[in-house]
């Protein structure tokens, strides 16, 4: 087996009255992609927030890669590997892609070489996108500039919040496509609303409701199960 990467011990989030996490506990090996899935308001994107530092939880602790990192700072967790994209993406709008990406380089601690770099912006086809102002890319090429920044980064563990969100179907396939190739040489960390991006990329599903761990398991076992069928495919 595997390393553990990630180890998540009851972890706790309030927002007032609001329990919007209670107790998770979750561990992702190295080389395993994890799927979350959940319906609205379920508590994946609050999840995603505590491991990666936007939100610090009130309980439980978050380890990875053997080291407590529980409550550190997004830029804190990026040197030590651990990074994620967003629903909503976030690139610098106004710079152009290239500008975008140099910014990701600077950040990194062990940034790709010059032919990684060529690799991947030909890989996630935004090479000749270049010279163009992120801002006026469409939502699928802003995905993949987001992907790229982080890709230069070379982390153990990227978390993709709705990597599909917004895409067309012929889109959503081109993605699956590309992560499944990530897939074999990165761990991935993914909440979605796609069924079939969970079925086809995920080898273990986490399912969320109402900020708790309804059912885990690998994929076939969790869309066939009655519970996440009765209480979130809706039969
Ligand atoms: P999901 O990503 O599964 O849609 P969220 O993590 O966004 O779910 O939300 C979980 C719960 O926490 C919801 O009840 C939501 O209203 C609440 N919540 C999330 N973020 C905040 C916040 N910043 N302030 C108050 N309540 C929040």
């Amino acid at each position: 087996m595997s390393d553990v990467l990630l180890d998540v011990r009851s972890l706790s989030k309030r927002f007032g009255g609001v329990v919007a996490l209670r107790s998770i506990d979750l561990t992702q090996y190295s080389g395993e992609t994890l799927g979350m899935i959940g319906p609205n308001g379920s508590g994946k994107t609050t999840f995603v927030n505590c491991i990666t530092g936007h939100l610090k939880p009130n309980s439980g602790s978050v380890g990875f890669s053997g080291r407590a990192i529980t409550a550190r700072k997004p830029f804190e967790l990026a040197r030590v590997g651990l990074t994620r994209t967003y629903q909503a993406v976030r690139i610098f709008g106004e710079l152009t892609v290239a500008e975008n990406i140099a910014i990701a380089m600077v950040d990194a601690v062990d940034p790709v070489s010059p032919e990684r770099y060529a690799e991947l912006a030909d890989w996630l086809r935004i090479a000749h996108r270049f010279q163009t102002q992120a801002g006026s890319l469409s939502l699928d090429e802003q995905r993949r500039l987001e992907l790229m920044m982080r890709l230069v980064q070379q982390p153990k563990l990227i978390m993709l919040d709705e990597p599909v969100g917004g895409l067309s179907s012929s889109e959503v396939r081109a993605m699956i496509a590309l992560l499944a190739e990530l897939k074999a040489h990165s761990t991935i960390f993914i909440i979605e609303h796609t069924m079939k991006v969970i079925r086809e990329l995920a080898d273990k599903v986490v399912v969320l409701l109402a900020g708790e761990k309804l059912a885990e398991g690998a994929p076939a076992e969790i869309l066939a199960d009655q519970r996440v069928i009765d209480r979130y495919l809706g039969g």
